[in-house]
């Protein structure tokens, strides 16, 4: 039984963007919740990139140890020619539109994994495609599998030089992104019932009127929130993702963006508060209690 009722203002007891293997994370959902647990994580969205496979398993975890869980997706769209991640919360698992969209997710993934892998064998990585797959174990194939080859292989020394020198834009490895436009990604999460939340708003490195415009198109195609507090943003970007909310009239959220205990720098629950001029997503959930 979901005896917690996600809380308000307790901040890092709530985390609304983390992934398992149902995506790039190393842990299966399951241990996903049950490291969430430990680090005290009370209302917990699992949000893998473009998947809900993981979802089930995580549920049904969470409710065993009495942590609210959230049904979430992290989407990948493009918007003035740059991905932009998309994240859904709180929705309907059996929106048809939301299905077909993930299902076109998956297709596009697996074309763009096989000509990524093309490019890598060329580099002298044999059996990239086959190799990634299995790694993926039937999870959606992501860059971060591509990053692991090239490390394991000795090709990279780590993740950062594997997006710099071989995956990212413009590089050997570098596939275009086949990504659907940011609106009707955000429709699909509509259409489910759930919310759309700007993910992860810093990462794109864009201006401050690029980031405005970006917000002003992503509220006018239905979106709700935006993350203000991430994994690793300090008081400085927290204040000023508050003050964007604010000038835009959106909900915040917070999402640590987990993939890996090893990385310190996204832990699970390793969140500040959300800044009291931020309405809190999570009290629009239909879940909440
Ligand atoms: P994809 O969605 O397949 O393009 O893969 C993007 C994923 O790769 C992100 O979700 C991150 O987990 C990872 N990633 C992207 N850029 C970097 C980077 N510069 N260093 C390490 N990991 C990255
Ligand atoms: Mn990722
Ligand atoms: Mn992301
Ligand atoms: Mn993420």
């Amino acid at each position: 039984m979901n005896t917690v009722r996600p809380g308000v203002g307790t901040g890092s007891r709530i985390d609304l963007h983390c992934h398992s293997t149902a995506s790039d994370g190393t842990l299966p959902p399951a241990q996903v919740v049950a490291a969430a647990h430990a680090a005290g994580v009370a209302t917990l969205a699992l949000t893998d990139h473009d998947s809900v496979a993981g979802l089930g398993e995580a549920r049904a975890t969470a409710q065993a140890s009495g942590i609210h869980f959230v049904n979430g997706v992290e989407l990948s769209t493009r918007w003035n020619g740059r991905d932009i991640h998309i994240v859904g919360l709180d929705f309907k698992l059996d929106s048809a539109p939301l299905l077909e969209g993930l299902e076109s997710q998956h297709q596009l993934r697996r074309q763009r994994a096989r000509a990524i892998a093309a490019k890598l064998e060329k580099l002298g990585l044999a059996d990239a495609y086959a190799r990634v797959g299995q790694q993926a174990g039937g999870g959606q194939i992501t860059r971060a599998h591509f990053a692991r080859l090239l490390i394991e292989a000795g090709i990279c020394r780590d993740a950062r030089r594997a997006f710099k020198q071989i995956l990212g834009p413009g590089k050997r490895g570098y596939v275009a992104s086949p990504w659907p436009a940011m609106e009707p990604a955000i429709g699909w999460i509509i259409a489910a019932g759930g919310s759309a939340v700007l993910a992860h708003p810093l990462a794109y490195r864009l201006t401050h009127s690029k980031l405005d415009a970006l917000l002003t198109a992503f509220r006018a195609a239905g979106g709700t929130a935006m993350e203000v507090c991430t994994g690793n943003s300090d008081t400085t970007d927290i204040a000023r993702m508050a003050r964007f909310a604010q000038q835009h009239t959106l909900l915040g959220s917070v999402g640590s963006d987990f993939h890996d205990p090893a990385q310190r720098w996204r832990c699970l629950g390793g969140l500040a508060p959300l800044p009291p001029t931020v309405a809190p997503v999570w009290e629009q959930f239909r879940t909440a209690a």
